[in-house]
């Protein structure tokens, strides 16, 4: 037992682990100097970051000169899609972006920024009802003038895996920038980026029990950019301001960490999942599965159940002890339902009932059961209070 608190929101965020911890400390006092500085307080820091950097292109089996550092997951799908698009319109005049609409907001805003302020023509990809891009429909859309194809690689509302392979096959076959938004998928699903066959991807370390705050953007060499962030020469002249070391360096090691332990952890994670995902729908009655049922992050489960509101049930969750989450994080007391399960077909009296339950690495079998016990009563009770 861990008292009467059970986190199963490893989705929005995770702790970091210990050993990253430990490994960023020398970093905030110790060694501070500026790494763009000539002295050996300089030298130290910029050899620090320029390990971690060998370090994660290691894990993604690129160059380092691949890999930029940036603020934030959402920073990383900022600079790939702003910076493509502005950069091949400015170089070959190609004004189109095709991306989905079950992806990230960080994806998202951004097409749709770069559509109203900029002028870009924006296009989206329809989705299956697991809320999956076909590469059919990707061949057919997909134009000369295509600037940037955006794709996210895991889902984080529901779940679901994309084809990247295949998706990569046909960006590659009309040379076409491919990024993916991999910030939910990188806990759990190799990122090697020749095997996936793309040219951008964008991971952030709170998602892999890293420090919040930091992010990288793979660019594939010979991609690109056009900066947004100007200002010193750092990161490649692709992100101006002093990196912020020991965030970076925790992000690698968090990264190691994560590529090392990958199998053992998603053995266990699919094992306690598994019971969600199989015992939810028959315990609860008018429940539905979202998301794949197998095509998914291991540690995923997340449901619909119809004549809920999502929100009601995340606070007598939250009174029960149970921390989980209902669409995207970021939207908790937006009524707007989610644009991912409008997306995949359902209707309202479905949509506004959404949970997402995230295991982690301090999950146990006692809190599945004891989450097991408890939901089905919440429910009902919702239900009854509605009447
Ligand atoms: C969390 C998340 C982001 C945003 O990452 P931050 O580091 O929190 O900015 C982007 N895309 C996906 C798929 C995510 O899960």
């Amino acid at each position: 037992m861990k008292g009467d608190k059970t986190y199963l929101d490893y989705a929005a965020t995770t702790p970091i682990d210990s050993c990253v911890m430990e490994s960023m400390l020398p970093y905030f006092q110790d060694h501070f100097g500026n790494p763009s500085s000539i002295h050996r307080w300089g030298q130290k820091t910029e050899a620090a970051i320029e390990e971690s950097r060998a370090k994660v292109a290691s894990h993604l089996g690129c160059h380092p000169s691949e890999v930029v550092f940036t603020s934030s997951g959402s920073e990383s799908d900022n600079l790939a899609l702003r910076g493509t698009a502005l950069q091949a319109r400015k170089h070959r005049k190609a004004n189109h972006i095709l991306t989905s609409p079950v992806e990230h907001r960080a994806v998202l805003r951004t097409a749709q920024d770069l559509e109203q302020t900029y002028g870009f023509e924006l296009e989206y990809l329809p989705v299956d009802r697991f809320g999956c891009v076909s590469p059919d429909e990707l061949e057919k859309a997909i134009r000369s003038d295509t600037s940037v194809v955006s794709i996210i690689h895991a889902n984080n509302e529901i779940g679901s895996i994309n084809p990247i392979k295949m998706l990569s096959s046909v960006c590659r076959s009309k040379n076409i920038p491919f990024h993916i938004d991999s910030v939910q998928a990188a806990s759990q699903l190799p990122l090697d980026v020749n095997h996936l066959g793309i040219d951008l991807m964008s991971i952030g370390a709170h998602k892999f029990y890293g420090p919040k705050g930091v992010g990288a953007l793979y660019i594939r060499s010979g991609i690109e950019l056009h900066p947004i962030l100007t200002g010193g020469n750092q990161e490649n002249g692709l992100r101006a301001g002093t990196q912020n070391v020991p965030l970076i360096v925790g992000m690698a090691n968090a990264l190691e960490i994560t590529v090392l332990e990958r199998e053992k952890h998603n053995r266990s994670f699919q094992h306690l999942r598994d019971q969600l995902l199989e015992r939810i729908p028959d315990l609860i009655p008018d429940t539905q599965i979202t998301g794949h049922t197998t095509w998914r992050l291991s540690n995923h489960a997340s449901f619909v159940f119809k004549g809920i509101h999502g929100n009601h049930l995340l606070m007598a969750l939250d009174i029960a002890g149970f921390a989980c989450s209902s669409d995207s994080a970021c939207k908790t007391g937006d009524p707007e339902p989610s644009d991912v399960l409008k997306a995949i077909g359902l209707s309202q009296e479905w949509t506004s009932g959404s949970l997402r339950v995230t295991v982690g690495r301090s999950t146990t079998q006692d809190d599945i059961d004891r989450f097991l016990e408890v939901l089905p009563t919440i429910i009902e009770r919702i239900r009854r209070s509605n009447d």
